[in-house]
């Protein structure tokens, strides 16, 4: 046997496999060169998704001919200094994208540094195919085309054109909110798809994310000792159906990394459904030395020094914030502005709660009008409902008998429909979901009290058996003592079912063999490595939605205002569990806009 050194084309080739994955991968580095070299726009061309063109123009340092040369070595780079590599800050330092990317596709690269004339370097495949003298502005611009047509092995594993761009325009979007203050252009196949100007960092991502996050997003601004964290995230009423505008960034590189995407799962999940997802995005700062950005040749996994520390600092800070935005919910702003409200007939109540645009989370008929089959008996804080009230007419008034101050959510004036009370607010009309907003208080209160110790439990008269499966049954005698702890008392009753003895005394009477069900779902669903503490208020949630006051419910006015107390007390009483506002407001002025006195 004789060993002998790899050829350097196929070093550059096997390098490629690990840096240039696809047309995204090979922009991504491209750009990331032309903001190392400080340009201040980025102009971005692709044809076929960037299987056929990805052309990366920059107003940046520029190279000389001789450096041009040099860069298109292996291992050549200019952003090592004393090769303290914890410290780099520049994006590139392995001195292997230019080369790769040139081993498996024709690569043009032109370059001017200013002052000086421009150059031109060509090669295909590897191989130097011609230089000379180059017209173009200060700056660089790199062309690469056909990438991978001649690399069979991996041009099968390219997807359709389609889902290139998707990447390559999803790598442009990372890039851009991290650099706010560069302006970036993209055109795919012709057609110009974004073009941003220098701007402070909300504008930028709502530019690039959803318009809709300037108002229904919530800035993020926090520091704990050598770390930061910044961005901007959504409130839980404005959320999507796919976890796929949440973009995070490690020292300003945009990164992919589990721990952070399950932080964020954490901060938001008793705020939202668990099948919608905030919008994001978030920059975590810290020192060098914490962090290492480079354990993956694509650079978007990262490894921590203290991982706990940093998924801490994300699900407490988040979770401060939205609890700060309090009882703020996206759909009041956007109830709020006239052109949503019909001054015709069709006035009805759940379009006051339709959410300000696509992807947002669709309103839910579930407890917009009354269902009377999802009626229960039995609720914590408001309970005695008088017969009298059950054959009284949807809507009813009632005269002023406090004064509107000092109130946010103002003072009740009426229900309608037995779904929604009806308040006036020192600035606007209030109305509130009877239902949903119930649920989040009693939730709190669960959650509260489970803090305190464990949910005192109301012993049941007559147990009552559930019959599961025995997979079910396993999972509920397995987290027996968790249950316990909010105040449902549960045992293994035979192979095949479960008995209640007790259920949690805040809540009062309800079907509490529903729960058990659904508990045992809803368990099989969280399985897996979920924090208890995590898993806990996802059950109490659960609970929560079981047991508050149905929609189709009299209340009286010393109830409906003990309601909007409680709420105005209540962190997250914004929104109920499923992410769904539970108030709205139309202001003041805008109901005199609406009647035309304005
Ligand atoms: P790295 O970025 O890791 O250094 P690259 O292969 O991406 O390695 O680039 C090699 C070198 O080429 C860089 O260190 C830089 O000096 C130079 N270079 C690449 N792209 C540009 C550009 N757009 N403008 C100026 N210099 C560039
Ligand atoms: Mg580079």
């Amino acid at each position: 046997m004789s060993i002998r050194r790899l050829p350097s084309h196929l070093v550059d080739r096997i390098a490629a496999g690990e840096v240039v994955e696809r047309p995204a991968s090979a922009l991504k580095e491209l750009v990331e060169n032309s903001l190392d070299a400080g340009a201040r726009h980025v102009a971005i061309r692709l044809a076929g998704g960037g299987t056929d063109l990805v052309e990366v123009s920059d107003d940046g340092s520029g190279m000389s001919p001789a450096d041009m040369a040099l860069a298109v070595e292996r291992h050549a780079t200019s952003k090592l200094p004393d090769e303290a590599i914890e410290r780099v800050t520049s994006f590139g330092f392995r001195g292997e994208a230019l080369p790769s990317i040139a081993s498996v596709a024709r690569f043009t690269l032109d370059s001017r540094v200013r002052g000086q004339d421009g150059w031109r370097l060509e090669i295909d495949h590897g191989a130097r195919i011609g230089e000379g003298p180059a017209a173009l502005p200060p700056g660089t611009r790199v062309r690469v085309e056909g990438l991978f047509d001649r690399v069979p092995a991996r041009r099968k594993f390219l997807r359709s054109p389609r889902a290139e761009y998707a990447a390559c325009l999803d790598a442009v979007r990372r890039l851009a909110m991290a650099r706010p203050d560069v302006a970036f252009s993209l055109e795919h196949d012709g057609r110009r798809v974004l073009s941003v100007q220098p701007a402070p960092l909300p504008t930028r991502v709502a530019e690039l994310l959803d318009p809709g996050l300037a108002d229904h997003g919530l800035p993020i601004d926090l520091v704990r000792g050598e770390v930061q964290l910044g961005g901007v995230v959504s409130l839980p009423t404005f959320t999507r159906g796919a976890a796929d505008q949440q973009f995070l960034f490690v020292n300003h590189r945009p990164v992919k990394d589990r721990l952070l995407v399950g932080a964020l799962r954490a901060a938001y999940q008793d705020l939202i459904a668990r099948d919608r997802s905030p919008i994001v995005a978030l920059f975590l700062d810290l020192p060098g030395e914490s962090v290492d950005i480079n354990v993956h040749p694509a650079k978007t996994e990262v490894r921590f020094a203290d991982p706990q520390g940093v998924r801490g600092l994300i699900v407490g800070g988040l979770r401060s914030a939205l609890d700060q935005a309090g009882h703020r919910s996206a759909a009041r702003v956007q109830a709020a502005a006239p052109v949503r409200w019909q001054t015709e007939a069709d006035l009805l109540p759940s379009r006051l709660r339709e959410g300000p645009g696509e992807g947002l989370s669709p309103p839910s008929d579930e407890h917009a009008l009354p269902n009377p089959s999802r009626e229960r008996e039995g609720l914590a804080l408001v309970n005695d409902t008088h017969a009298l009230f059950a054959a009284a007419p949807a809507a009813r008034a009632e005269p002023a008998v406090a004064p509107v101050t000092d109130h946010p959510l103002g003072v009740a004036r009426g229900q309608v429909a037995n779904t929604y009370i009806v308040a006036e607010a020192e600035d606007g009309l209030v109305i509130v979901d009877q239902h949903a907003a119930h649920e989040r208080l009693v939730l709190e209160k669960l959650k509260r009290s489970a803090g305190n110790g464990g949910v005192p439990v109301q012993a049941l008269l007559l147990p009552q058996v559930v019959d599961l499966d025995e997979p079910e049954a396993d999972r509920i005698e397995e987290a027996a003592a968790e249950l316990l702890h909010y105040g449902l008392e549960v045992e293994r009753f035979g192979p095949a079912a479960v008995i209640i003895r007790g259920t949690p005394a805040p809540l009062g009477r309800f079907d509490a063999v529903a729960l058990v069900r659904d508990l045992a779902a809803e368990i099989a669903e969280l399985g897996g490595p979920q924090a208890l503490k995590g898993r806990l208020d996802l059950l109490a949630a659960t609970f929560a939605c079981h047991h508050s006051v149905r929609a189709g419910r009299a209340l009286s006015v010393a109830e409906m205002n003990a309601l909007l107390r409680e709420m105005e007390a209540t962190p997250h009483s914004g929104h109920c569990n499923h992410g769904r506002p539970t108030w709205v407001k139309l202001a003041s002025a805008d109901l005199e806009r609406l009647f035309g006195r304005k």
